[in-house]
């Protein structure tokens, strides 16, 4: 007996219908509504579309609980009873179809990601003989910075780059392949799970793991990205121990904001928060130790125009740098700020502008997902992948997350 179109009828309390259900969780083929729309209350439907033009349609009912399975029987012909009796062995040659289609895909495993998740998910899947194959257009966020700090067994820190190649050639030494591509499509409605290149190439997996990293949210004044790592940061557990003893400001009036700043206020002298609105969106608790803290000073109503090197700060906040030096390898001195200042006697409101001489800003106004692709797995609020507390598993069988990507690895995780 075989299949090209599984459509099932049952009762939400039907028994023997949650294995068809569960068999529609594995992804094992396409899902869609059904074709003849027939009403019947208190039912739940699918509907499965098998590929082969040849097999035939196979109708699950719940014999007991819908009354109306014969008028269903004539309009959708031709088609299998399945009750009670005979369940388990037409589940029997789903699951059979299910795992052929599973073993005919070109990869057992895909890895989407390069950055230390989809890095490390390959070592391990390697060491377990998945086969993985990693796909990813760069090698993510570790690339816009130099210094790792904060990876362990590394005493003296190390090289950001260095890391990630070690990774790379750690995770080839098990056998772990690697494909440059940028993704443009994931489909994850069917098993095997395509995965689409803007190139054109098309790869199948029977398992993807997805580690698509987040970015930063930036400011994107002037300067941002000339400075990005000689000066201007998004995360202070990462680099706020270069700052000890030094002038910082934290972007930002949420929670995030708030850790950032605390943080740093046990190393730098001085830790200026700026935020554009007049009060914190923050936690209350979180808001409050910032407010009372001694080494935090808060910018209301502020925002930053522009980030400034020794070249651009004015005579008496600065520097001996000169007109005519080279300062492509300058590192920040200063920002430009524009605060909302008290309305004027008519009312008018004011804005002040100056410059602020600080050695170090950090960014935390957010992080988005990469995560627009992935649209048939269960994502939360803010774009990252829902997974199952305590591991990687997704909403979607045989589809992982692991890293930046995943919801319970937000903005605080690192
Ligand atoms: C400037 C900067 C400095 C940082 N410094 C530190 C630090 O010192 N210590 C620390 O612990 N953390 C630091 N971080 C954070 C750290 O980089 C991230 O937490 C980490 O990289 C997340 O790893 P990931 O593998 O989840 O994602 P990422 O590293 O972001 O990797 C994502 C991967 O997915 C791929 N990808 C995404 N979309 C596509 C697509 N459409 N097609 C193909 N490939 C795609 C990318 O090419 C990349 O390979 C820093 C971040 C930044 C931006």
């Amino acid at each position: 007996m075989s299949f090209r179109q599984l459509v099932v009828w049952s009762a939400l309390s039907c028994v023997w219908c949650a294995e068809p259900v569960s068999l529609q969780n594995t992804r094992a083929m396409p899902v869609s509504r059904p074709s003849h729309n027939i009403d019947i209350d208190d039912t739940h439907h699918f509907h499965m579309d098998f590929h082969d033009e040849d097999e035939l349609y196979a109708l699950f009912f719940d014999e007991v609980v819908i009354p109306s399975k014969k008028r269903l029987a004539e309009e959708l012909d031709p088609h299998v009873f399945v009750g009670r009796r005979n369940a388990s062995a037409v589940l029997g040659q789903c699951s059979m179809h299910m795992n052929k289609r599973i073993l005919e895909a070109d990869n057992k495993l895909i890895i989407l990601g390069a950055g230390p998740a989809g890095l490390t998910a390959a070592v391990y899947a390697a060491r377990a003989g998945m086969d993985p194959l990693v796909v990813s257009k760069d090698g993510g966020q570790l690339e816009a910075t130099s210094r790792i700090d904060n990876f362990p067994g590394f005493e003296e820190g190390v090289d950001a780059v260095d890391l990630l190649i070690g990774l790379t050639h750690q995770a080839e030494r098990f056998g772990a392949k690697f494909k440059s591509c940028e993704i443009d499509s994931v489909h994850l409605d069917c098993r095997p799970f395509r995965v689409q290149c803007t190139s054109g190439l098309e790869m199948t997996s029977s398992s993807l793991i997805l580690a698509s990293g987040a970015r930063t949210k930036w400011l994107e004044v002037p300067g941002e990205e000339q400075y990005l790592s000689r000066g201007v940061h998004s995360c202070a557990t990462c680099d706020g121990y270069f700052y000890r003893g030094k002038n910082v400001a934290v972007v930002g009036g949420g929670d995030t904001a708030m850790e950032q700043a605390l943080f740093l206020a046990r190393m730098a002298e001085k830790v200026t928060v700026i935020h554009r609105r007049d009060s914190f969106r923050a936690s209350k608790a979180m808001a409050t130790r910032v407010l009372s803290h001694p080494h935090i000073e808060i910018l209301w109503e502020t925002t930053i125009l522009e980030y400034l090197g020794s070249h651009q700060m004015p005579q008496n906040l600065s520097t001996s740098a000169k007109d005519g030096d080279d300062h492509s390898s300058d590192d920040l001195k200063g920002i430009r700020i524009r605060t909302n200042a008290e309305p004027n006697e008519s009312g008018e409101s004011q804005q002040e502008v100056r410059t602020l001489p600080i050695d170090g800003v950090f960014v935390a106004v957010g992080h988005t997902p990469n995560t627009e692709l992935f649209g048939g797995v269960k994502r939360d609020e803010y774009g990252y992948i829902y997974t199952v507390p305590g591991s990687t598993l997704t909403s979607v069988t045989g589809v992982y997350a692991a890293g930046d990507v995943s919801f319970h690895c937000v903005d605080p995780c690192y």
